[in-house]
């Protein structure tokens, strides 16, 4: 995952001084979850079924023993930097987001299905949607009682779900989006209309300006969308479109699919006016890049490049996870990138071939391999910083031990030593160390161990957790294990102490 900012002053300033890319950082977001502007509270009670509804005693599964009982499940998924973000006591498999939007009145309606397995006895469990109106819940069918405070979307079931139950929630509503604005190093994100239609990018937590969902990315689902819009416009989502788009009463729906588990803040409904290129890659796999006008001078090189990196990254890091590549350029000017599962996002800029080298190594790293917790970011940004120094070597640039020796060269007081880049912080999650320090542990890790070793090592991280979720602890055991070394002092030098590393 992550997007990519502009450099700040300082970046910029250390990054001129190192002679590379000018642009570096994914995007961060405060600890803050729950937005101001989703602060309403608004219960709305199904009478006729809030009469049937009498808490955990109604349940049918409450006879037996009292930890079966039905009990609400958690407002958060338990990740302690981010505690209202996602939700417990159950798990998506799926989201059907039958969506449409009308720019000029900045209106967003629909119905989002929800469907998942539940992880305990259900009295009641919470989604995260960020304001809206909504006008109608269902569970199986059945009209259920809702209540909304914050962010977070509680849903009261006519029955309890027992343990291990599917079901699906259907949730209607409409409304302006209102993307979370100026977040401490992140910026915009979410559902962001533009002038033309919307850029959707959703890292850490802004799935929820536009569907409600479990917000947090250690549940991931599979996605179905139908995304209706003015005609002329394009609706551009993950995966790959099913069927052809159909008009009718100057309205055009798109409908897209990802087939593969996928992160909330992963997900995109990008829209407005773009130009199209599609086919394949030089390796056979599909395609797709759009640009808005404004940017048509960059179309054909971000669908060739795009091409070439997601090809080459399959020879190295193992087989592309998904069914298409590609990229977005909007005209909106977030200044950062986001790896959009299948469609890379970039916000305002034609991307050079570092950060599209970059976002497209995040497709392995943070999108089919997904993180558990917010504070083993580094898993995501410094494997991507890593595969800018990879791309660079390949091109004939600057090898991986010359970006890896002038980043080290930074003084000992540089800001860079002095956070830890293997504990990200909630109020600083997108900070530089997390990228470059992150991407010098691994190219630490690298000189350590040896390629052989080395690369085996990403392409059996890639292949052991493929479209799973993983931890920092889980990685450090098998490059322990591939290595046959004890590598606990050259992690706790380079990923968990604030100052510089001296040995690796
Ligand atoms: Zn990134």
């Amino acid at each position: 995952m992550a997007s990519k900012r502009l450099a700040t002053t300082a970046t910029a300033a250390l990054l001129s001084t190192l002679g590379t890319i000018g642009t570096v950082a994914c995007a961060a977001s405060s600890g803050e979850s729950a937005p101001a502007a989703g602060s309403t509270v608004s219960s709305t009670v199904n009478s006729t079924v809030n009469s049937t509804v009498s808490g955990p005693s109604a349940s049918p599964m409450s006879s037996s023993a009292a930890d079966t009982r039905a009990r609400p499940g958690a407002p958060g998924i338990g990740d302690s930097d981010f505690p209202t973000d996602g939700n417990g006591g159950y798990d998506v498999d799926h989201y059907l987001l039958k969506l449409g939007y009308t720019p000029s009145a900045k209106h967003l309606a629909g119905t989002a299905r929800i469907e998942a397995r539940a992880t305990q006895h259900l009295a009641s469990f919470n989604l995260d949607l960020s304001g809206f109106t909504v006008s109608r819940v269902t569970v199986d069918g059945r009209p259920a009682r809702f209540d909304r405070a914050g962010s977070e979307l509680t849903v009261t079931p006519a029955e309890s779900i027992p343990n291990d139950a599917t079901f699906a929630v259907d949730v209607t509503y409409a409304g302006e989006p209102k993307p979370v604005r100026n977040s401490s190093n992140l910026g915009t994100y979410g559902f962001i209309p533009t002038q033309d239609g919307a850029f959707v990018t959703g890292q850490p937590n802004g799935a929820k300006t536009w569907f409600p969902s479990n917000d947090h990315p250690a549940d991931k689902a599979r996605y179905d969308f139908e995304l209706t819009v003015p005609a002329g416009l394009t609706a551009l989502a993950n995966g790959e479109l099913v069927g052809e788009p159909k008009t009718a009463g100057g309205r055009t729906t798109f409908r897209w699919r990802e087939s593969h588990p996928m992160a909330s803040y992963l997900a995109t409904m990008t829209l407005g006016r773009f130009e199209v290129l599609q086919g394949k890659t030089p390796g056979g796999l599909k395609n797709l890049a759009a640009v808005d006008p404004i940017f048509r001078g960059s179309l054909r090189r971000l669908y060739d490049v795009s091409g070439k990196v997601t090809d080459y990254w399959s020879t190295l890091f193992g087989p592309y996870p998904f069914s298409s590549t590609g990229g977005v350029v909007d005209d909106f000017p977030a200044g950062y990138a986001l790896e959009n599962q299948t469609k890379p996002m970039y916000g305002g800029f034609a991307p050079d071939e570092d950060i599209i080298a970059h976002e497209l190594a995040h497709q392995w790293f943070g999108d089919s391999l997904s993180i558990k917790r917010w504070k083993d970011l580094w898993l995501n940004e410094g494997f991507a910083t890593y595969a800018e120094w990879l791309w660079s070597e390949h091109e004939g640039r600057a090898t991986t031990e010359q970006l890896f020796r002038r980043h080290y060269a930074a003084a000992a007081g540089d800001p860079i030593w002095s956070y830890a880049p293997g504990r990200a912080r909630p109020e600083d999650l997108f900070n530089n160390s997390v990228y470059t320090r992150g991407g010098m542990t691994l190219h630490a890790l690298r000189q350590r161990i040896g390629d052989p070793a080395f690369f085996k090592l990403l392409k059996q991280w890639v292949a052991t957790h493929k479209y799973g979720s993983v931890t920092t602890p889980e990685f450090i055991a098998m490059a322990e294990k591939i290595s046959g070394k004890n590598l606990e002092a050259l992690f706790d030098a380079w990923l968990f102490t604030a100052e510089k590393p001296s040995t690796w």
